[in-house]
């Protein structure tokens, strides 16, 4: 049988090697696109269409899953941080996101400084907040993290007035691919939780949500010192 670490491997390098070919893939059909999009019948125009949506959501599902493999390669240099640059690199991160549904992030406890590998919880809460501003159809789409410093652990609230999750999928929403949401709805992978969990245990911690259909979600997140 083979072991976790082999078809991790085997994952990384189907992952690594795909992503040439769906490039080639886009960047034709994005030229042919260009070229002689406009004078296209329709249903040629709707086949290219497929063709272009195909390639790209081809291309994040690939990113997505090198980003989950190289995390196991990656080594744990912690440093300390604070909150506020955190979120500063998040707020980078997402600002599309923010503009495209006009939606807000707030956080407090700017000075709070954490130990940790900067760019994984970059990355943690970058997939949380975006998750968070995506799943929702409030007028005003609103983000906000908090941190508390327990006993020898730092507790990461990032609460959202989202869509919510059932609380029977509360735990399966972690696990790889797992998605409540048709495509058609909502674009996405099915990797951005399963990377989160994987971050937040390599820290030596968890993570979880509470949360309620309809009336937004808390995501928990706990990372020991
Ligand atoms: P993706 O967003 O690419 O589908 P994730 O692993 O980030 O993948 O999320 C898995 C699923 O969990 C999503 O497809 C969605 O159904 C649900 N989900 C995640 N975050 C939220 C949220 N903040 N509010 C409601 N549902 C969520």
């Amino acid at each position: 049988m083979r072991s976790n670490a082999d078809l991790e491997r085997f994952a990384y390098s189907c992952s690594h090697d795909l992503q040439e070919p769906v490039r080639m893939v886009l960047s034709f059909s994005e030229l042919l696109q260009q070229r002689i999009g406009s004078t296209l019948d329709e249903s040629s125009s709707k086949y290219l269409g497929y063709i272009l949506r195909g390639a790209s959501s081809a291309k994040q599902l690939i990113q997505d899953m090198l980003a989950y493999s190289r995390l196991d390669q990656s080594t744990m240099n912690r440093e300390w941080v604070t909150i506020g640059e955190l979120c500063q690199k998040v707020e980078a991160a997402t600002v599309v996101s923010r503009e495209e549904c006009r939606g807000e992030f707030h956080w407090s406890s700017g000075d709070l400084k954490l130990h940790v590998v900067t760019s994984q919880v970059v990355q943690l809460l970058t997939n949380l907040i975006a998750n968070g501003l995506k799943y929702n159809k409030s007028e005003v789409p609103v983000v906000s993290l908090s941190v508390t410093l327990e006993d020898s652990s730092w507790l990461i609230c990032v609460a959202d007035n989202g869509i919510g999750i059932d609380s029977r999928y509360k735990q399966q929403i972690f696990t790889m691919f797992s998605r409540l949401v048709s495509k058609g709805e909502y674009e996405g992978s099915g990797i951005g939780l399963a990377i989160c969990q994987k971050i937040a245990e390599r820290h030596g911690g968890s993570i979880w949500v509470e949360s309620e259909l309809g009336r937004g979600s808390q995501f928990y997140v706990r990372l020991s010192q």
